[in-house]
């Protein structure tokens, strides 16, 4: 997942990146001595004074960057002169830097290290971001001075990447209903305010059931465990004050091994109900009235513009262009995906039959008889997998991949120099390995904590951009590996592996950036997976294998009969893969498409998989009450589908690197995947781009070969 867009979830869709160039003479207090607002200081540029945080500072920095921005805004809107692309589009992309400094450290305290303080700060701050939003996209002088510039720009366009920014700009006010008359902007904003009220409402809920429902395990129930799984399981007990006892906390790092080797059926269903149930337990965290209350929204607001449902407004600057381009492409791969559940059910079913487990395949079973083909079939056993990924190895791979293809180096940054929220956050310096040129800082924040969202993400702090003269880049990865007992190796699953190189793709996505404006840096939502996907390709190069796979205690590389293994085994489970993520996209998308007036969630989950024909032994990926991607903002809504939209272009341009002399490391299809897919962002349109890097338009069939389905003809 990424959440660069996190600022541009916050600051709505509107403004990406905003920030302001000036920072106004003030003797307010509040500007010199609430540590959030201040310009940041020390080395590199300036870095965040993480050290210094206090979420009690939060809700008067958010305010008085709010009101600075505002300030900002008006003096472009209320500009005397003429308006061009300097006095308004540029001042625009200059404006908001106070609060965009601010939003790194909300970001931070949101996702890092969250606490009951700081959601209650959130919640109160929600309604009043909103007016915010609101104040900047239905601000009409600004609409049009806006429209006047894209309208000139016309007749006579302007440099490519200036148009951009203008077309850009000019279609977020647009599709934010910029253009409406007075009484539909007050309901639009209105709405607006509602629904942020309800999404920060909707993520609370799902953290405080990830909190609240702990499996306290006792000796006996561990059977099937791995001695490092149990080690941890009997920390965080005892962090919890429960001494002698093992806990299964209620998040996917802790579930999916639990649920992949614990021998105790019951326990394996309690864990799995726990987890799927989050957001859904009729009390009052129960998210199902508040979803329904979001469609009924979202609907009414796209409304007022003209569109007849949610899908078909967000869609329109997306890749895919509309709802029946991305349904069409789910639905090629859908039966392919289900066929495939069938078989692996009836695998699995053999196996549990031949072990006389006198049992029929459950959802809670699917995990764990998985593995026991897994190994019979492929002989491949997670656990020996495991020993040859060290998290810190993994670490050393990616700079390894960076420097080939980038031409980066990491260089660790020294010990207290760059403050960081937590001890466990490391900080590398990011160069240029021939020139030495700077580019950037990268944080990594690989553990689990209280307070922590469950998943992975990769943000920034800032971002290239050289309009006002070249930034550096200051990016993050967090992950949520279990934290090992002192002096143990972090051992990863195949998995995990590969999502740490996901993320690490979105960062090198931002330090790869070569655009002028913040707005470009701007991620086209169905377009934005791809380069981070991309980059999972190199964790199974040879390269990598030989180099950074090796065991954790003997040091040999990892034998080449295992990699084989690996390698035969990847389509291995494509059906639970692609049939629990499709699930989630589809219903994402039908429920945007369907009359919300009366919709019952629970019921509208069912009855859609129903007709889907969901096999019944899995479950959505995300179900509906806990969906952050689509229901904690906007960021994911109607767009859940965007991963496997730039899957498809994951699979094509990496047959482009398997095709190429040189493999994954040839320098040509490098540079061109620098040159066109890194660092324009959106500063191009993401369909050219990929024209030109690969000579045609993206094909479905890689995909469905990546994944061992049949290929569709034509
Ligand atoms: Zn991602």
């Amino acid at each position: 997942m990424i959440s660069k867009a996190f600022k541009a979830t916050i600051l709505s869709s509107i403004i990406l990146f905003a920030s302001c160039k000036e920072e106004p003479k003030t003797e307010d207090k509040s500007m010199t001595e609430n540590i959030l607002l201040q310009e940041w200081t020390g080395p590199y540029q300036g870095v965040p004074a993480f050290d210094k945080m206090n979420v009690a500072d939060v809700k008067e920095a958010v305010e008085k960057g709010m009101e600075l921005q505002l300030q900002e805004i008006d003096a472009i809107a209320n500009n005397t002169e003429a308006p061009t692309f300097e006095n308004t589009i540029v001042a625009m992309e200059s404006a908001g830097k106070t609060l965009d400094r601010v939003f790194t450290y909300y970001g931070i305290l949101s996702s890092n290290m969250s606490s009951p303080e700081f959601r209650e700060i959130q919640a109160e701050l929600a309604p009043k971001l909103s007016d915010f939003r609101s104040k900047i996209s239905q601000n009409e002088k600004l609409f049009q001075r806006i429209k006047a510039v894209y309208e000139s720009s016309q007749n006579n366009p302007l440099e490519p990447q200036e148009q951009r920014v203008v077309d850009l700009t000019y279609k977020q006010f647009e599709m934010n209903g910029a253009n409406l008359d007075a009484e539909k902007k007050k309901r639009y904003a209105e709405i607006n305010k509602e629904l942020s009220t309800l999404y920060t409402k909707f993520s609370n809920n799902v953290l405080h059931d990830e909190e609240n429902y702990v499996t306290y395990l006792t000796k006996d129930q561990l059977g099937g465990l791995s001695d490092g799984f149990i080690k941890s399981a009997a920390k965080i007990a005892s962090d919890k004050g429960k001494d002698g006892m093992y806990a299964i906390t209620n998040t996917r790092s802790s579930m999916d091994p639990f649920l992949t080797y614990s021998t105790e059926r019951n326990l394996r269903k309690q864990v799995w109900g726990n987890y799927y149930s989050r957001g859904d337990n009729g009390d009052e965290y129960d998210n199902n009235k508040i979803i329904a209350e979001i469609l009924r929204l979202r609907k009414e607001r796209v409304g007022l513009m003209g569109y007849d449902n949610y899908a078909e407004w967000r869609l329109q600057d997306r890749m895919a262009k509309n709802p029946e381009n991305a349904m069409d492409l789910m639905l090629k791969v859908w039966p392919a995906a289900t066929a495939r559940v069938k078989e692996e059910v009836a695998d699995m079913q053999a196996v549990a039959d031949e072990l006389g487990d006198n049992i029929t395949i459950e959802p809670w079973d699917y995990r764990y008889y998985a593995e026991k083909v897994r190994k019979k079939k492929y002989d491949l056993d997670s656990d020996e997998v495991k020993q040859y990924l060290q998290l810190d190895k993994l670490t050393e791979a990616m700079f390894f991949v960076a420097g080939e293809i980038f031409n980066y180096k990491f260089t660790p940054v020294e010990e207290g120099s760059v403050p960081v929220f937590h001890e466990d956050v490391k900080v590398w310096e990011v160069t240029d390995k021939d020139s030495g040129k700077h580019i950037g800082l990268w944080y990594l924040d690989p553990y689990a904590r209280q307070g922590k969202r469950s998943g992975a993400w990769a943000t920034t702090y800032r971002s290239s951009t050289t309009f006002e003269g070249q930034t550096n880049v200051l990016a993050s990865n967090n992950s949520n590996f279990v934290k090992p007992a002192p002096g143990e190796a972090v051992l990863v699953s195949w998995d995990d592996a590969t999502t740490f190189f996901h993320e690490f793709g979105h960062a090198l996505h931002f330090f790869a950036a070569d655009v002028k404006y913040p707005t470009l840096q701007g991620g086209v939502r169905d377009y934005t997976e791809f380069q981070s996907q991309l980059l999972e390709r190199w964790l199974s190069t040879d390269k990598v294998i030989n180099q950074f796979l090796v065991h954790y205690k003997t040091g040999e590389p990892i034998p080449a009969k295992l990699v084989e293994k690996i390698k035969k085994a990847a389509t291995f489970n494509q059906g639970f893969g692609t049939t629990e993520y499709l699930a989630s996209a589809l219903i994402d998308m039908k429920l945007h498409l369907a009359d919300p007036t009366d919709i019952n969630i629970d019921e509208f989950e069912r009855k859609t998989l129903d007709e889907l024909g969901m096999p019944k032994e899995l479950p959505m990926r995300h179900r509906t009450p806990h969906f952050g991607h689509v229901f904690s903002g906007e960021g994911y809504a109607t767009a859940y589908y965007g991963y496997m939209w730039a899957d498809v272009l994951t699979s094509d341009a990496s047959e482009a690197f398997s095709e190429a002399p040189d493999g994954f490391y040839d320098k040509g299809v490098s540079e061109k995947l620098v040159k066109y897919l890194f660092a324009p962002r959106n500063a191009m349109d993401p369909a050219k781009a990929y024209r030109l890097f690969r000579g045609r338009d993206a094909k479905i069939d890689a995909l469905m070969r990546d994944r061992g389905f049949p290929v569709p003809k034509n």
